[in-house]
């Protein structure tokens, strides 16, 4: 995805509404076959698993450009034309990639047919439940741009019922989506695992829910289920254009973070990597947590807390916001400077944290850490606004079943 796009789509011009959605797609034959995993250019690959991950690099290379002909594709991935061919041959049965015709500038005798993945051609639904009064949804195509919008109203829902509101929004945009649908993607707050078990979400009183195996068996559709926050973060790296260290803190009832290293997120021992929430940040107390402790970054950082201080003077708002920021750039300076993080996006309210707050964070963090750090390093708002989970689920959709991202 290009930052044209990304700017493209925080703008939001490009959040239509498809009225005349055709019949459910959910029954449609799954033409796609999966890839698994995602490729890593240069590495090893056992030879049965060639084919596959042949099938990735040539999607990869499909999906992050305008139009490449077989020759233009046998160069970039360095494989022969015989291969190219093969697989473009299949895809093209899988109505997978398309033919968009002559190139432009083709020479008497030289015709080169430009293909392209067929972006409009297949759906993903993608699903954020995070928020404490509404379980969100979209249908995307393959490009992110959002056809279809749903939202279901959850406040004080949990366990079972809350389990149901799922699958009563997974109904209505499913039987929405008028192209074949490759997957779904959900992001949970809480801990979840790789099976995408749900094993502790206390706001919707969850304790290890098996959501992906229930949403893969009830739509026969290919799942994944992971962290609210994680997802943030694989959605500003395919579609904010962030860089492959860096770090994703989501602040809103709650505060939650993923972590980017190398290009991959980190999970932790027990699943709960960039959970920074509940840590307590310096020795000076602070406010009661709901956890228990005193001072957690939370207390700090909540939004009640910060909306409270918004409606009061600007002095007092601004003093405010500013000592959350500082209380979070020293929550984040030990880790930016493990890491080698270059870049740290914040999430959550405009209103609240692009101001003060923000330029308490900077400000702090670069006083904490090494001088030699601060060159590279980038503290900035996303630009997906409230959307960036569901795009986060639909690039791990695009990343598990494609192989693109
Ligand atoms: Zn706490």
């Amino acid at each position: 995805m290009t930052t044209k796009d990304a700017q493209r789509r925080s703008s939001g011009d490009t959040v239509q509404t498809v009225a005349d959605a055709g019949a459910s797609s959910a029954a449609a034959p799954q033409r796609i076959k999966a890839l698994a995993g995602a490729v890593r250019p240069g590495a090893r690959v056992r030879p049965e698993h060639a084919r596959r991950h042949n099938r990735a690099l040539v999607l990869q290379a499909l999906y992050r450009a305008d139009g490449l002909s077989r020759a233009d594709l046998a160069r970039e991935v360095g494989l022969t034309r015989v291969t190219i061919s093969d697989l473009v041959s299949d895809f093209i049965e899988e109505d997978l990639v398309i033919e968009l015709g002559l190139r432009p500038d083709a020479r008497p005798g030289k015709p080169a047919t430009l293909l392209d993945i067929n972006r409009e051609g297949f759906a993903i639904v993608g699903l954020d439940l995070s928020n404490y009064s509404v379980f969100r949804g979209v249908v995307t195509d393959l490009d992110g741009s959002i056809v279809e919008r749903a939202e279901v109203a959850v406040r004080d829902m949990t366990g079972e019922e809350a389990v149901g509101a799922v699958f009563t929004l997974l109904d209505d945009l499913v039987s929405r989506a008028s192209a074949p649908i490759v997957g779904i993607g959900i992001g949970s707050p809480g801990i979840v695992d790789l099976d995408g078990t749900v094993v502790s979400a206390p706001n919707l009183g969850w304790t290890d829910v098996p959501l992906q195996q229930l949403v893969a068996e009830r739509y026969e559709l290919p799942t994944q289920v992971a962290n609210d926050a994680n997802m943030a973060a694989q959605g500003e790296r395919s579609f904010g254009g962030a860089s492959t260290d860096m770090m994703l803190v989501r602040i809103g009832r709650g505060v939650g973070s993923g972590v980017v290293v190398g290009g991959h997120l980190v999970y932790g021992s027990s699943f709960a990597a960039g959970e920074i929430g509940h840590v307590v940040v310096g020795t000076d107390g602070g406010d009661e947590c709901a956890c228990g402790k005193a001072g957690c970054l939370e207390t700090w950082l909540a939004s009640p807390r910060l909306e409270a201080a918004a409606k009061a003077d600007e002095t007092a708002r601004e003093a405010t916001l500013r000592e959350a920021g500082e209380r979070l750039g020293i929550s984040l300076a030990p880790v930016v400077a493990a890491l080698n993080l270059g870049e740290v996006v914040l999430a959550g309210p405009h209103n609240l944290l692009a101001g003060p707050l923000l330029e308490g964070t900077s400000e702090t963090l670069r006083s904490r850490t090494m001088a030699e750090l601060h060159g590279d390093l980038t503290l900035r708002m996303t630009a997906l606004g409230r959307d960036i989970v569901v795009l986060g689920a639909v690039v791990m959709v695009l990343t598990g079943q494609l192989g693109v991202s």
